[in-house]
């Protein structure tokens, strides 16, 4: 394919500002059309979570776009967990073992209006708001938008259209019909809702909770969780089956409300002042998993970011494998001379089962949060883990640190994260304590199963 003139992208949310922003820079002139209005005019919230936790991936794919220096200014680190008990103890948990093993809260609304800005601003980028892509015609190379504030559907040639326009993409629709792909979402059955601990009056106690951690209060069926934000606030989310006992739908009453929180997070309800406001004003949202079998139709389309990989928020890993989809891309631009009938194909070929196995491990996780971090053989587990880590730095990386820390691909951390788990179930058979494991098994086992793995470039 000739280097396309002009890209069409559908969706400004955070993939699509990101992925503007590159090709802008690579010389290409881009048009994204977006759904919404522009949230810099107007106080919108940028959509789901008001919060989100950044990671290397996402990082690195930033980094490339030149833009760290001004998202830095966003961030907080998370240095670990705090777990908050039901009789309000609390009990911190690492995440990594090295001090730049932290993972960072940062704001979607800012994030994504630095990233919109940077792309009009310096390169050959326009974002129209309140046009929606309403029908891809492959045939005749044109897309139908609607204009939502003069109430008017138009056409539009494209030479190559991007779909990064969510989890209910029209891109991905369209591409799934000319291919005849596969497409499936798993709705996870259980929603979530979002509130707020404001920040406190004093400046020494503006932030009313530990401020570097992610907070969670894991219930084993269910859990809240809590992200700081620069303002002192927390971004509070409880996740709650849709249906049972207890469920959203069960929780509908204000003395049930008042009877649940006072029973399961009686130190978060003291920090929420309007929480029954809250609880019954916001919506619920609801969480899947996208799975697609096709990603690119020709060199016409592609898509990517939560429309080919929608994936639930339990790893903090949607936005940084969207923004890893941008820096692969742009990584094989390079290679390809910015040939996209050879590139498109590798990226889907690459990234596909790597997405798969990001979904998998975030559904994992939601289990690991809610439930095993109070568990004492996880806990034992993860410090054994660490000392095979300090042991053999090269082979035996904690599954969490590889896909959080580093930027191996999600397929390798999921096969190596299995090795790792036999070999921790073998070693913590029958132990109590960390330091009673068998330091020469866990070498043999260490160097028989698991080689040496470099980072990628
Ligand atoms: C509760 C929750 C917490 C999360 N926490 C994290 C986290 O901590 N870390 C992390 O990495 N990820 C997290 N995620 C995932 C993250 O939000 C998504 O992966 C990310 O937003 C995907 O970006 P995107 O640009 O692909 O899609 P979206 O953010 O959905 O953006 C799509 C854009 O396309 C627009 N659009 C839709 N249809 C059309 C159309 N037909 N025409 C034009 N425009 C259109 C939409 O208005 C939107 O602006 C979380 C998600 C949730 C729900």
């Amino acid at each position: 394919m000739k280097k396309p003139h002009h890209i069409l992208i559908a969706g400004a949310g955070l993939v699509g500002s990101l992925l503007a922003l590159m090709l802008g820079q690579r010389g290409y002139r881009v048009t994204v059309l977006e759904k919404r209005e522009d949230m810099r005019r107007k106080s919108l919230s940028a959509g789901r979570s008001i919060n989100l936790a950044l990671a290397e991936r996402g990082i690195n794919a930033l980094r490339r776009a030149g833009l760290m220096e001004e998202v830095e200014k966003l961030l907080i680190p998370m240095k670990g967990r705090v777990l908050h008990g039901v009789d309000s103890e609390l009990l911190f948990s690492p995440y990594g073992q090295r001090p730049h093993e932290v993972i960072y809260s940062v704001s979607r609304g800012e994030l994504n209006q630095l990233m919109m800005t940077a792309a009009e601003t310096h390169f050959d980028v326009d974002i129209l708001f309140n046009q929606s892509i309403e029908t891809v015609d492959f045939d005749q190379k044109k897309v139908s938008i609607k204009d939502h504030l003069a109430d008017k559907t138009t056409q539009l040639e494209f030479e190559l259209v991007i779909g990064a326009d969510g989890v209910g993409s029209e891109v991905r629709k369209a591409i799934m019909k000319a291919t005849g792909g596969n497409f499936q979402i798993d709705m996870l059955g259980h929603d979530y809702k979002e509130l707020c601990i404001p920040p406190g009056s004093e400046i020494a106690t503006r932030w009313q909770m530990e401020k570097e951690a992610l907070h969670i209060w894991p219930r084993g069926g269910y859990m809240l969780i809590a992200l700081p934000n620069l303002d002192g606030s927390f971004t509070v989310t409880l996740f709650l089956p849709r249906k049972g006992d207890p469920s959203f739908e069960l929780i509908d009453e204000p003395h049930e409300l008042n009877d649940f929180f006072d029973r399961q997070f009686p130190d978060a309800k003291a920090l929420i002042p309007n929480f029954q406001e809250e609880y019954f004003g916001n919506p619920i949202g609801q969480l899947g998993t996208v799975r697609c079998d096709r990603w690119v139709y020709n060199d016409s389309a592609f898509i990517l970011g939560d429309a080919s990989h929608g994936i639930v928020p339990f790893h903090g890993q949607g936005m940084n494998a969207g923004f890893e989809d941008c820096s692969e891309l742009i990584r094989l631009l390079d290679e390809h001379a910015d040939d996209w009938s050879t590139v498109l194909p590798i990226f889907e070929e690459i990234r596909m089962p790597n997405a798969n196995a990001i979904a998998d491990m975030a559904l994992e996780n939601y289990v690991t949060m809610r439930d095993s971090v109070n568990d004492e053989k996880f806990k034992l587990k993860k410090e054994i883990g660490f000392e095979l880590e300090r042991m053999f730095p090269d082979r035996f990386i904690p599954r969490y640190s590889m896909v959080m820390f580093h930027r191996y691909p999600y397929a390798d951390a999921f096969s190596r994260g299995q090795i790792q788990d036999d070999i921790l179930n073998d070693l913590a058979n029958g132990i109590e304590s960390a330091s009673e494991f068998d330091r020469q098994r866990g070498k043999e086992l260490v160097e028989s199963r698991l080689q040496e793995i470099a980072q990628p470039a």
